[in-house]
């Protein structure tokens, strides 16, 4: 990483671009409120040999020893990175994110119903999937497109921006024409082709931990989509697995104030996935918000019973209003309010 002085010079920055493209590194530059940085991502020998401290304009490199670079908090100029959608902020410290809605859209009647619910109890973003991730190829996998036209009408009726994911490269433009955010699936962590197309997006990313990831593979993939010039990504915790099958994952929560530690990037937890049963779904975001997650993605459902998909863990949407404010309560503790 090096870090220009206050006030370098575009043609300064420019020649030490030009420099670190010579040995073959991923150059990106990072303007800052005060200072420029420039991560040079490869070998790091071949930079070291460069000189570049001696080059005008240049304050200091700093290495950067972990194996994930651009999610790393050693990046040299970077506070914690909120993201800013539709008016709402994710991370930075003062505000708790309650994305909320189906696990699945399947219906027009239930997904308006529980997006109008989910924002009168205070929710600031939509989540609901049209394309869906299935374990078994013959369980239903989303409604697709129209699945999509559905998010994009609640999300008029509503004015509450929607997070839905996207499965498949080949789905890019679609989702993202109506997803204000696009989530990667945990099973699609590693998937390193789709993490490129989503970055090149020009949307925020929520990035899910993969079932058997570690935190030092979740932040390497942060970097697929940041190296992308995409700063906008949001880290979420959903559950690994371990040996315990009691619940359907085991929430892994001392990862929320290691990724804290380690990364500027705001993390969310889902509960839902984690647990497989809404009884725990509250316990669980209230300690998320006490190990200090930047907010929750829970699923919710009018009538869970029915639910095509994930029903056991959706919350019933009628008992939505109080399970936002226990949480609120909860993140207020660590001077959070509802984003
Ligand atoms: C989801 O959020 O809809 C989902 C499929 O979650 P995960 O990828 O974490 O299993
Ligand atoms: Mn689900």
């Amino acid at each position: 990483m090096i870090v220009m002085a206050p006030g370098a010079a575009e043609e300064q920055i420019k020649a030490v671009t030009a420099r670190l493209e010579t040995t073959g590194v991923h150059v990106l530059v990072m303007p800052g409120e005060l200072t420029t940085a420039i991560g040079a991502i490869g070998d790091p020998a071949g930079v070291s040999e460069l000189g570049l401290e001696g080059m005008p304009g240049v304050d200091r490199v700093v290495p950067i020893s972990r194996p994930y670079k651009l999610a790393s908090s050693e990046l040299a100029h970077h506070e914690p990175t909120s993201v800013h959608v539709g008016g709402r902020v994710v991370g930075g410290g003062e505000t708790f994110a309650l994305i909320a809605g189906p696990c699945t859209v399947e219906t027009r009647e239930g997904t308006l119903g529980v997006a109008q619910a989910v924002k009168a109890a205070g929710a600031s973003m939509l989540r609901g999937g049209a394309f869906k991730p299935r374990s078994s190829p013959f369980a239903f996998k989303g409604m697709g497109l129209a699945g999509l036209e559905l998010l994009a009408e609640a999300r008029e009726a509503t004015g509450l921006p929607v997070v839905t994911e996207l499965l498949d490269s080949s789905h890019a433009d679609a989702v993202a024409e109506v997803a204000d955010v696009v989530q990667i699936g945990a099973r699609n962590m590693q998937n390193y082709a789709l993490l490129e197309v989503a970055g090149k997006l020009g949307k925020p990313v929520l990035l899910k931990r993969g079932l058997s990831s570690t935190v030092d593979e979740l932040l390497m993939s942060a970097d697929y989509v940041l190296k992308e010039g995409n700063e906008a990504v949001i880290l979420c915790e959903r559950g690994i697995r371990t040996f315990e099958t009691a619940t359907r994952f085991t929430l892994d929560l001392g990862a929320i104030p290691w990724l804290k530690l380690h990364s500027h990037l705001p993390v969310v937890v889902d509960p839902s996935h984690a647990a497989g049963d809404r009884r725990l779904v509250e316990p669980l975001s209230r300690a998320a918000a006490a190990v200090g997650a930047d907010g929750v993605i829970v699923e919710v459902h009018e009538d869970p019973e029915v639910a095509l998909c994930d029903g056991p863990q959706a919350l019933y949407a009628r008992d939505f209003a109080a399970y936002a404010q226990s949480v609120a309560a909860h993140a207020a503790l660590s001077g959070k309010r509802l984003a």
